[in-house]
């Protein structure tokens, strides 16, 4: 039996929510129970795909190719679960569903209406794709009272409805923020947004209430009598040094133990071995090393929210703590770039689109290149390492990349044609941009004797792509002239998916986010690898 537990925000915006879903996801998982996480987000946008990551962050890709929000790294970091398709779910996706099926005549005669008809499509999505998992934890974003975020509260208002509570349960995450002047912890914005989540029908079953010092008893009781909550399940969620000590902290407040008692279910206790070694290692690290990241999003960590945690893992695996130097390229198009990148131990050049700040990214590849610094291209980073070698290495000054706009050489270019599961993906340059990059897992061979499957130790993996254009494979020969091979392919031998600089100490570029597959507690090989040359730079200096 699949029980659901519904997720929801209070007072403000950034309380950690998707951090708090995660976290008991794992709990839950630690006590031997079969998880799946997921997120109705209220915008109206049809998935982030096509968001500024200004206003979204990252875009998540699943491994069936879905583009979601950041939150399902969270889930995947702290269970190991993949996420789906069917995983994330946004009002412009319900409501292009529900009126294409009102196009088609699915309704036919009915007047479409928020309730029953989105509220059924809500409904339905929730239930959907669900086989023997034990617990679905299901979050809504933004903040309870949002506008948007009604039909989504009144969908999951009618499941606890139907379902009854031995299937389902409510989690209200909230903030208790601190007064100076009063020298105390506030309850009353918490009291507030519990009222509004009643007002909607819904009796919040656990409070997971976010503060940054200890609640005092009375602070607890309080909550618990305005709240209509068990004190029990008044549970502090305090701020942490590290968010892997997340699971840690919630599991000694008893908030896995008040979910099994809300089910009238019992588990052994959890084997949290597995978080206490990744927060000994976070806290305790024996060396650092630093990092350089050279993006276009550097005052948005969040646009790059797996990259940073998958260089943490990088450091777990090595025992060292990673410094990121966050860098927005285009300060390498006004000054010298040497100075930024004298002292760093790698430089990694990350996802990005456009134009913007591309040569800054093209300079840091040639310092890295020319002074042995370790560099690690992710997507748009090998897509101008390979540009910065043409030019600079081949000696094609008009070497370039066609999503900047016409270019004499096209280093880097359009992919009009690519297959997924057996079957030819075309597209072309008047195609629609959401939804139409290459997207998803797809396989990659490397090859005999080159760095990139030592690093992997296997000669086929798979990775998350999110990608329009491509390095061109007709350059493949006047690269490696110049010291620049292509040691990952497709498995049809067209895309070039890996290059790297055999004659460097760790140059690799990938078509590919290997930051999505990261784990603390299963670093990406790649991540190990780069950091620990990074590790090994840093005695060389
Ligand atoms: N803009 C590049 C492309 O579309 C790189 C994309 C990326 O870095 N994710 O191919």
């Amino acid at each position: 039996m699949t029980r659901f537990i519904f997720i929801t925000g209070g007072v403000v915006s950034s309380l950690g929510k998707g951090l708090a879903s995660a976290a008991l996801g794992s709990l839950l998982q630690c006590r031997g129970f079969k998880v799946r996480q997921r997120k109705l987000d209220p915008y109206i946008n049809v998935d982030p795909g096509t968001m500024s990551p200004y206003q979204h962050g990252e875009v998540y890709v699943t491994d069936d190719g879905a583009e979601t929000d950041l939150d399902l790294g969270h889930y995947e970091r702290f269970t190991g679960v993949s996420t789906r398709q069917s995983d994330n779910v946004t009002t412009g996706r319900i409501y292009s569903d529900v009126i294409a099926r009102e196009r088609r005549g699915d309704y036919l005669g009915a007047t479409i209406q928020v309730i029953p008809h989105i509220t059924d499509a809500i409904k339905d999505f929730v239930l959907s794709d669900i086989t023997d998992e034990d617990f679905v934890l299901c979050e809504i974003g933004g903040t309870i009272g949002d506008i948007e975020g009604l039909p989504f509260i009144e969908a999951i208002r009618q499941l606890g409805n139907e379902l009854g509570s031995e299937r389902s349960m409510f989690v209200h995450v909230t903030l208790l923020p601190y007064i100076p002047a009063a020298h105390e912890l506030k309850t009353k914005p918490t009291q507030h947004s519990v009222k509004e989540l009643q007002g909607a029908g819904i009796q919040p079953d656990v409070l997971l209430c976010r503060a940054d010092r200890p609640i005092p008893e009375g602070e607890r009781k309080k909550i618990a009598l305005f709240c209509n909550v068990r004190r029990e399940a008044v549970i502090p969620a305090l701020d942490v040094d590290t968010i892997y000590r997340v699971p840690i902290t919630y599991h000694q407040e008893g908030l896995d133990d008040q979910v099994l008692r809300h089910f009238g279910m019992e588990a052994p206790a959890p084997d949290l071995s597995r978080w206490e070694n990744v927060v000994e290692r976070v806290t305790r690290p024996e060396g650092e090393v630093t990092i350089a990241v050279v993006g276009k999003y550097t005052n948005l960590l969040d646009a790059y929210k797996s990259l940073g945690e998958a260089l943490t893992h990088g450091g777990i695996a090595n025992n060292v703590r990673v410094n990121l130097d966050w860098i927005d390229s285009e300060i390498f198009e006004r000054e010298d770039a040497v100075a930024h990148l004298e002292k760093v131990n790698g430089i990694l050049v990350p996802g990005g689109f456009g134009e913007r700040g591309a040569a800054g990214k093209i300079a840091a590849a040639r310092f890295a290149r020319e002074r042995n610094v370790p560099y690690f291209g992710i997507c748009f980073g090998m897509q101008m390492a390979v540009v910065e070698t043409a030019r600079n290495k081949c000696g094609i000054a008009t070497a370039g990349s066609t999503e900047f706009g016409p270019c004499k050489d096209e280093l880097v270019g359009l992919m009009t044609e690519w297959v997924r599961d057996g079957v030819v993906q075309r597209r072309s340059s008047e195609s629609d941009l959401g939804g139409t990059m290459r997207l998803g897992a797809y396989a990659a061979h490397l090859a005999p004797g080159s760095k990139v499957r030592e690093v992997y130790g296997t000669d086929v993996i798979s990775e998350r792509h999110r990608h329009r254009y491509e390095v061109n494979p007709t350059y493949e020969k006047v690269l490696a002239e110049a010291g620049m091979v292509f040691s990952g392919k497709s498995p049809d031998g067209v895309l070039p998916e890996v290059v790297e600089i055999p004659d460097h100490p760790w140059f690799i570029g990938v078509q590919f986010h290997p930051e999505l597959k990261s784990r603390p507690f299963d670093p990406h090989p790649l991540f190990k690898s780069f950091i620990g040359a990074a590790v090994q730079q840093a005695r060389l200096v």
